[in-house]
């Protein structure tokens, strides 16, 4: 049984090439609504298109995969402020980020408890999913520009 301050083995560790990680599972999650109220004056906004983005979450540690967000998101029109914007996906993700903030933040743990990094492939950050040297990946997430 697994635990939060428990070790598991990585089952992912040895594997010298990126391509011979196990495959990502797609979950899909749903965020596209017909009607979001607009950040700037709340009037409810409309459903101008849809679209799709994909997040890098936690890792299954069950299977040893990764987890991918395939997350639908719509994107609206303000008739007031005559502006477009997309629905607000914060909660799961910072701007422009590719990995969820569940990454972020025990990528930031795991650094912080272990030290810098160590040389590829006994990182800490590549057991939960992350699929390079990991950190580099998470600090890209967290600056990348909205
Ligand atoms: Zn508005």
């Amino acid at each position: 049984m697994y635990g939060p301050g428990r070790y598991v083995p990585d089952p992912t560790e040895g594997i010298p090439n990126v391509n011979g990680l196990p495959a990502p599972q797609l979950v899909a999650y749903h965020r596209d609504h017909k009607q979001t109220p607009c950040p700037r004056c709340s009037h409810l906004a409309s459903r101008h298109k849809s679209g799709q983005r994909t997040l890098h979450d936690l890792g299954d540690l069950g299977t040893g995969h990764p987890v991918d967000l395939l997350v639908a998101y719509s994107s609206h029109h303000c008739h007031r402020c005559k502006k477009h914007f997309n629905i607000d996906l914060t909660d799961l993700a910072p701007p422009g980020a590719h990995y969820t903030h569940r990454v972020i933040d025990v990528a930031v743990r795991v650094v912080s408890e272990d030290g810098l990094p160590q040389t590829w492939p006994r990182h800490p950050c590549h057991q939960w999913g992350l699929k390079t040297t990991g950190c580099e990946r998470v600090a890209d997430g967290v600056f990348d520009k909205p």
